[in-house]
């Protein structure tokens, strides 16, 4: 269990894969936020997750409907 633990947390540190233009407009914001991980499902759909909603849910969705277009708690990628 601490093994798997160990290999998921490594893999949420990894960088997000690459996002192509059609996928930046269907999903908007999220794309280019720290908070945002992006989760590929085995038939290929991909999903994002925002990791805010895990310590705030009050204010943001686990799953946030799609594009997101302006976000209270977007911080960009580069401001790492
Ligand atoms: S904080 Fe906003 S922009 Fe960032 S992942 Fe969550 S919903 Fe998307």
């Amino acid at each position: 269990m601490r093994r798997i633990k160990k290999l998921l947390e490594r893999l949420l540190r990894l960088p997000l894969p690459a996002v192509d233009a059609v996928e930046r407009a269907r999903v908007g914001l999220c794309t280019d936020c720290q908070h945002a991980r992006r989760i590929v499902s085995a038939k290929g759909s991909s999903f994002w997750l925002c990791q805010r909603a895990v310590t705030e849910p009050a204010r943001f969705k686990r799953y946030p409907p799609l594009p997101v277009r302006t976000c209270g708690g977007f911080v960009a990628l580069t401001a790492r």
